[in-house]
């Protein structure tokens, strides 16, 4: 018998949808509003009501699956799936079971597939609250995105709901907040020895955040470990994940489909989704993380600088922008958008909008046009950008009222590095005994001193050349 354990995770993953009204009546699909103000007959179950399908919930929900290699399923029922619960005023929360809107495809990550078996439209629930229920989340549309156990540890499941999330956002299917449980997640762990078939699995039960999903897995997964290497079984179980006391906790033990009752719902017709409604969602599908990745990468950026701007719709969008003016080229962008245009936003995060962002990014191409001709360093270049953007003053204007030029002239950058070898001995002594980045350090004695006027391409140069020379 094996003594080495493996973990199998699946997950359940609910995202809510950025949908103008909720999926069965024309309440608005908000967040934040006051308890119970946001609810209508329909969403609040009253006996007698109608529900009607929202079609832009179907819309996004076919775009998933578009995305993610899915077979759509053209022809489908809703299912009622019973329940009681307070959260649930009708009793049952209308889903599928039987035709999922999306089935069989995959999110490819890292050159590695990850099944996900299928994606169905559901309704939202209510929330629990201080005074009994707020009804308002009742209703609300959501995707229920379900994976195969092919997950075997607590960072690649981490991993997937990231890129999971940064796939969502990019589709403008959901804005997956975290924070405001716009993506939530079952997660389904398993245990079993090596060469054993797998293990019995407890659910974790609607868990939100990376950082409770890794720790909730961890604990699961010693805790299975722990009870089989016990010698006793591991039963299925709903458990809770409490994020203050870091454990789990028994919540039920696990319900079959059974216990759900479905059947169709008879309120609602089948849907029949037309071929040129599937062709519409298709051809409207953006440029989508993966695709981006190998885009930027050809446009002569590195791997690390094209992940540093996907990772920020913000910064991909400015990125984006700046390509099609096409005044210089990617590299030099990927630098000034990672760098000085991603500082200044750090700082003023509310001054981007619609009105101001074409000049945004005309700014930052003339500037990066600048440096591709070696007329300013990078110091220079920030400096040049932020003034620009700040005063609104001609880039040119401001290049000679700030003395930004770069001096590349030879004899300047000569009494420059004399000047830094000569306060800075100990410096040149260390790269000589190996310490390279002491060079590193010389180089930014130079554009201190210069003000960032000097060129660091000439200063490395002529430092090395009389370091080479024993002339320290
Ligand atoms: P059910 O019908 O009981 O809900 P599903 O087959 O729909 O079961 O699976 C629900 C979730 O549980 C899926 O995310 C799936 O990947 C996961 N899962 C299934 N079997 C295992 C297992 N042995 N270990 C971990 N996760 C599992
Ligand atoms: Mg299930
Ligand atoms: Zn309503």
């Amino acid at each position: 018998m094996s003594n080495v354990f493996e973990t199998v995770i699946g997950l359940e993953v609910h995202i809510e949808l950025l949908t103008q009204t909720k999926m069965y009546c024309s309440c608005k699909n908000t967040f934040g509003e006051t308890e119970n103000t946001v609810v209508c007959p329909v969403c609040a179950g009253y006996p007698g009501t109608l529900p009607a399908v929202n079609k832009r919930a179907a819309e996004l929900a076919v775009r998933a699956g578009l995305a993610f290699n899915c077979n759509i399923n053209r022809r489908f029922k809703m299912s009622r799936k019973n329940y009681f619960y307070p959260d649930l005023p009708k009793g049952y929360q209308i889903s599928q079971l039987y035709a999922p809107i999306c089935k069989n495809g995959f999110l490819e990550i890292k050159g590695k597939k990850y099944p996900i078996s299928d994606i169905h439209l559901e309704e939202d629930a209510g929330k629990l609250c201080g005074n009994g229920v707020d009804f308002n989340r009742c209703g609300i549309p959501l995707i229920e995105l379900v994976t195969e156990p092919c997950f075997h540890s607590a960072s690649e499941a981490v991993d997937f709901l990231k890129e999971l999330r940064l796939n969502m956002i990019y589709l403008g299917i959901s804005d997956c907040r975290i924070e405001q449980g716009s993506m939530r997640c079952d997660i389904n762990v398993s245990v079993h020895r090596r060469g054993e078939p797998l293990g019995e699995r407890c659910e974790l039960k609607n868990v939100s955040g990376f950082s409770n999903v890794f720790g909730g897995i961890m604990y699961e997964e010693e805790r299975q470990k722990k009870i089989i290497s016990e010698g006793n079984r591991v039963f299925r179980e709903t458990r809770r994940w409490d994020p203050v006391k870091k454990e789990s906790a028994l919540l039920r033990s696990k319900e079959d489909t059974a216990d759900y009752r479905y059947f169709d719902d008879p309120d609602l017709p089948e849907i029949i989704l037309t071929e040129e409604f599937v062709n519409g969602v298709l051809t409207e599908l953006p440029m989508l993380p993966n695709k981006k990745r190998l885009y930027y990468t050809a446009l002569g950026i590195s791997g690390q600088a094209a992940e540093d701007i996907i990772l920020d719709p913000i910064k991909d969008r400015i990125f984006r922008l700046c390509v099609d003016v096409n005044l210089c080229g990617a590299n030099v962008l990927s630098g000034l958008i990672n760098g000085a245009a991603s500082e200044f936003l750090n700082e003023k995060p509310n001054y981007l909008n619609e009105k101001n962002i074409n000049g945004f990014c005309l700014a930052l191409s003339k500037i990066g046009r600048l440096r591709e001709k070696g007329v300013v360093s990078s110091t220079s270049a920030k400096l040049l950008f932020e003034n620009h953007i700040l005063s609104g003053s001609d880039i040119d204007t401001l290049l000679k009222e700030l003395k930004l030029e770069q001096v590349s002239d030879s004899d300047y950058t000569e009494e420059l590095v004399r000047r830094v070898l000569t306060d800075n001995g100990k410096s040149a002594e260390d790269y000589v005994k190996g310490k390279t980045n002491a060079l590193a350090f010389l180089v930014g004695q130079c554009m201190k001193l210069s003000g960032g006027r000097a060129d660091p391409v000439l200063c490395r140069e002529l430092l090395l050349k009389r370091i080479d020379a024993g002339d320290v």
